[in-house]
């Protein structure tokens, strides 16, 4: 997946039959989706690929035990499919997890027990093992840093975890191998009319300033939480549809949860659910729940979300950790769609998908794991309403690049699935390409080669946090190890040592976000 290619490729077709706006989870599943129906696709991200939520998620791909908790048995029907569908489509990147519910009064156990045993039931044979009641003592065997102070037993239950930027990078590619043209860097800023309806869009290429008219059938804006303000930018008195709400996520070492097993706290002090997640070699544990007014692409925690998550902690946990134990801080905005919102095709699972008069398609809200399912109906909608060729979803057979059963999830270099041979064959042309990056991290110096010329990847901080994920799993070691990539990079891409200076300041800007002391 080149960008000067794809560039060189906008010129080759002269109407597109779909222009998806969004380079998220929403907007790649579209472009995968339209794609691989044979639709002539074109999608134009503003940032990097997955820069906004959709690298800044629980990483988990799920059912929702939450809404099961709701009682919205629909919704987590619906995800519990795309689940199943997720796993069996990229079994390189979405693997089983098991989590424990852990019970310190008598009615938890009962009570938890049989609504998981539900989930399971409602997985019916997509379901990832069945759930099961632990003892006290087998609890502590799977969580040994549980507080045991009143600790009577837990509940083990399934779901699924992935790595979600990595997921966004390789829908990038399985749309790209579907001949679609997939560019970062490209804000689409105004619109084409003709007879007050949209017939295509204006995008600028963000690295040369170079401005582009592109043509499309149908335009879907799937821009998460930025959708009002691409609604805007087709009609001025667009009402606002989003209302976003911020989850903060804190990064620990192992030694918090030693186990790989994930922990789910279910009732929080504000009633909501709490993860402590496993994830390459560190533990996630969030999240919390922030009304936000305006959307910023690196929204900041706030210090009383930090508190709010360490206080829990403490809670359930024999050590306590501090401000100190932190890694890293990540924070990502939920697009919430207002519930008074007018759609003029709203439907009845968690996202919705509206028309203009203009004919621009909106389509927000729903979740990672069900992002599959929201591109095959907005695809359907993009076809009925701009008299596309007619053509079935082929994504719920449709696998996802570098597709590998049997993946071993610990081992180097796994989240490339089959493309992680051409890595190992630059390492062994050229030994030295296999060295560490940094000492804290696994990743090798041949990840940014692969990285550069394959994924799209133009910055330092397009490497650091989405191509690897170091900003998120340590913020201050990916400051450290940022004087080498930006090096590296620089040689591969022939930039000189101003780029160098300009992206260690735009990094630095950026990294200090994720340190708990800054904020
Ligand atoms: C804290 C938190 C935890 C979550 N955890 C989970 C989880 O564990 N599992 C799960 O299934 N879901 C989870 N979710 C939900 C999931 O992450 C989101 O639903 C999903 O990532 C939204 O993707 P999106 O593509 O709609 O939005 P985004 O990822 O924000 O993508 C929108 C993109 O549009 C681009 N854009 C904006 N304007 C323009 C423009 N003018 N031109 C070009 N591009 C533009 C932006 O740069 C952005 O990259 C979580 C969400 C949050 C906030």
């Amino acid at each position: 997946m080149n960008r000067e290619k794809m560039i060189g490729q906008l010129d080759s077709i002269s109407e597109w039959d779909i222009c998806v706006i969004g380079g998220g989870a929403t907007g790649l599943g579209v472009a995968v989706d339209a794609a691989s129906r044979g639709l002539k696709t074109v999608l134009f991200e503003r940032f990097d690929f997955a820069k906004g939520t959709s690298s800044r998620s629980t990483k988990l791909v799920h059912g929702g035990v939450r809404y099961l908790q709701q009682g919205n048995i629909k919704l987590v029907l619906d995800s519990l499919t795309e689940r199943g569908t997720m796993l069996k489509n990229a079994p390189h990147l979405v693997r089983n997890l098991s989590f424990i519910v852990p019970n310190y009064e008598w009615w938890e156990s009962p009570f938890y027990g049989l609504g998981l045993k539900a989930y399971d039931w409602m997985a019916g044979n997509l379901g990832l093992g069945p759930s099961e009641f632990l003892s006290l003592e087998e609890t502590l065997e799977a969580a040994p840093t549980l507080d045991p102070n009143g600790l009577r037993g837990g509940t083990r239950y399934h779901d699924g975890q992935f790595d979600d930027a990595r997921m966004a990078i390789h829908l990038a590619m399985t749309a790209a191998d579907h001949d679609a043209v997939v560019l970062n860097y490209f804000p689409v800023e105004g619109f084409i009319k003709s007879n007050e309806k949209i017939c295509g869009v204006l995008v600028k290429d963000g690295m040369t300033g170079t401005t582009y008219e592109i043509k499309a059938k149908a335009v879907i804006n799937a821009t998460g939480v930025f959708t009002d303000g691409v609604l805007q930018l087709d009609d001025p008195e667009a009402a606002s549809i989003i209302s976003p709400s911020q989850g903060v996520h804190l990064v620990f070492d192992r030694e918090f949860f030693p186990s790989d097993t994930a922990i789910m706290i279910p009732r929080t002090d504000d009633g909501r659910v709490l993860f402590a997640v496993p994830w390459h070699h560190k533990v996630i544990v969030g999240t919390t729940d922030t009304p936000v007014d305006t959307p910023s692409i690196e929204p900041r925690a706030l210090p009383e979300e930090i508190d709010f998550v360490l206080q829990h902690m403490r809670d359930y946990l024999s050590s306590d950790p501090t401000y100190a134990d932190i890694r890293s801080v990540f924070c990502g905005l939920r697009p919430l769609v207002k519930r008074n919102s007018k759609t003029t095709a709203s439907l009845s699972r968690d996202h919705h998908i509206s028309i203009a008069d203009s004919g621009l398609i909106t389509i927000t809200g729903g979740k990672w794991t069900t992002y599959r399912r929201m591109a095959e109906d907005v695809v359907d909608v993009a076809i009925e309403s701009a008299y596309l060729p007619e053509g079935i979803s082929m994504t719920t057979q449709l696998h996802i690049h570098g597709y590998q059963e049997n993946t071993e999830f610990h081992s180097l270099l796994y989240y490339y699935g089959t493309d992680r041979h051409y890595i190992e064959q630059l390492i062994a042309d050229d030994p030295s390409l296999g060295e560490k990056i940094h000492q804290s991290f696994p990743y090798v110096t041949a990840e940014i080669l692969w990285a550069v010329r394959e994924e799209m990847c133009m910055t330092i901080e397009d490497f650091l946090a989405r191509r690897t994920r170091m900003l998120f799993l340590d913020a201050a070691a990916s400051m450290e190890a940022a004087p080498f990539v930006a090096e590296l990079m620089a040689a591969i891409l022939q930039h000189d040592q101003s780029w160098i200076k300009q992206q260690m300041d735009d990094y630095r800007m950026v990294a200090k976000n994720y340190l708990p002391n800054i904020n």
